[in-house]
């Protein structure tokens, strides 16, 4: 098979492609750092949203006229992209969800309240976003199942040994994050796989963290779901894909329930649509699909090993100027990790730091971000976060650390 050439990493071009890069908030160049809450879009998925509404907007599947043609095809031609990205077997196995969350939940709420019994049990980690704690919990609630939680190490990573041992014949699900949001650590999914497949689990990754940094490929880690969600690989809200193994989706009740999933209904029973549409009730997020559809493409351009080579390089520049900044402590220290920088500065709350930052043009996140039991298990309220896509620069991390000398010396 040959190769696509890729295009060249060139990172000022890069950014002439997200035109949100370019502009001044506060009076200072914008550096935009908070891509783990959502990455910015480019020019290419903005203009095919516009275009879809402008040139194609129409319901999909059902219309007997052009519009409604070219619109289902350019809907499904873009969960084709989605289970290129994934490498999934079949384009069956790709449902559309609004992001991760509702992935995760579709999974509980289907998969686990149809196979999951009194003294089952899921396994999370401490590791992990709310949005894969909370539906385990409320699963765990309606079935009778037990939770159990992989602990971490002092470098917040996967306490594997621990994992193993929690591991029991009662294991029916574990539910782990690709990559951390809060820490970066890059979790051992293929590891985690086979331990619990040997064990008779099936696994559902959270790959919101995942998808936007590293190279995915479903049959090769043999998860049997994965979530992630379109606002965080440079597409659009509201439009995210689940990928689950035929055999389980199959087997699966709907999720909701309406037009669209069915293949008949009466009142003497209802029968459901084939896959995927069997889950995906009502009018979906056309243009949102379509938009993520572009995103994915705009992405196959480049190799991503490169692209994980120069935010590898933005993480090594914050870990080297960090040692510079008296009293700035980096929280989790995983030597595997998507480009994520947490910190937290003696004497200065989170929360202040953002709001110092962002005079100066800087955008992080600050706070628990949504990993409330990890934040609780550190015993730190919150972290500020740092972190990086492929269009920001190793200017911008200079800038970030020069800003927080500033802050650091106005404060000591
Ligand atoms: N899991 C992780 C690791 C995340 O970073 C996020 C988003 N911050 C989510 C789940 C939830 O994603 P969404 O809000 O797009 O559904």
């Amino acid at each position: 098979m040959t190769q696509a050439i890729k295009r060249p990493f060139d990172v000022n071009a890069i950014r002439d492609d997200f035109p949100i890069l370019n502009q001044q908030v506060n009076g200072h160049p914008l550096v935009y750092f908070d891509n783990a809450a959502t990455s910015q879009k480019p020019e290419v998925v903005i203009e095919a949203m516009n275009r879809y509404y402008r040139e194609t907007n129409s319901n999909v599947h059902r219309g007997a006229h052009a519009l409604s043609d070219r619109a289902t095809g350019e809907f499904e031609a873009a969960r084709d992209q989605v289970r290129k990205f994934l490498n999934a077997p079949s384009r069956e196995e790709i449902i559309w969800v609004r992001g991760t969350t509702e992935g995760i939940n579709l999974v509980a709420q289907s998969y686990g309240r149809s196979n999951l019994k009194t003294g089952d049990e899921i396994i999370v980690s401490q590791l992990e976003h709310h949005s894969n704690i909370v539906p385990w919990q409320i699963l765990a609630q309606q079935t009778g199942a037990n939770l159990k939680v992989i602990p971490i190490n002092e470098q917040v990573e996967l306490d594997m040994a621990a994992f193993k041992s929690l591991l029991t014949e009662n294991t029916r699900i574990v539910a782990v994050n690709h990559a951390s949001n809060a820490m970066g650590t890059i979790n051992p999914i293929k590891e985690i796989t086979r331990l619990a497949h040997e064990a008779g689990a099936i696994v559902v990754v959270d790959g919101a963290q995942g998808a936007p940094h590293l190279e995915v490929d479903v049959q090769d880690l043999d998860c049997d779901f994965y979530a992630f969600s379109g606002h965080k690989v440079f597409g659009p809200t509201g439009i995210g894909a689940l990928y689950g193994r035929k055999e389980l989706l199959d087997a699966m009740p709907p999720y909701q329930s309406g037009g669209e999933m069915i293949e008949r209904v009466s009142f003497s029973g209802t029968t459901f649509n084939e896959l995927p549409f069997k889950f995906e009730a009502g009018t979906p997020a056309i243009a949102e699909s379509i938009g993520l559809g572009a995103a994915l493409n705009y992405l196959e351009q480049f190799d991503k090993a490169q692209l994980k080579a120069h935010e590898d390089q933005l993480l090594q520049t914050a870990l080297k100027l960090s040692a510079d900044v008296v009293g700035l402590k980096l929280i989790g220290k995983a030597p595997d990790k998507v480009s994520v920088f947490s910190f937290v500065v003696d004497g200065l709350h989170p929360s202040d730091m953002g709001t110092l930052l962002d005079q100066q043009g800087i955008a992080v996140r600050t706070g628990h971000h949504c990993a409330q039991p990890l934040m609780e298990y550190l015993g730190i309220p919150g972290t500020s976060r740092a972190s990086f896509a492929f269009y920001n620069t190793v200017d911008e991390v200079e800038k970030l650390f020069a800003a927080l000398q500033k802050i650091v010396k106005l404060f000591r």
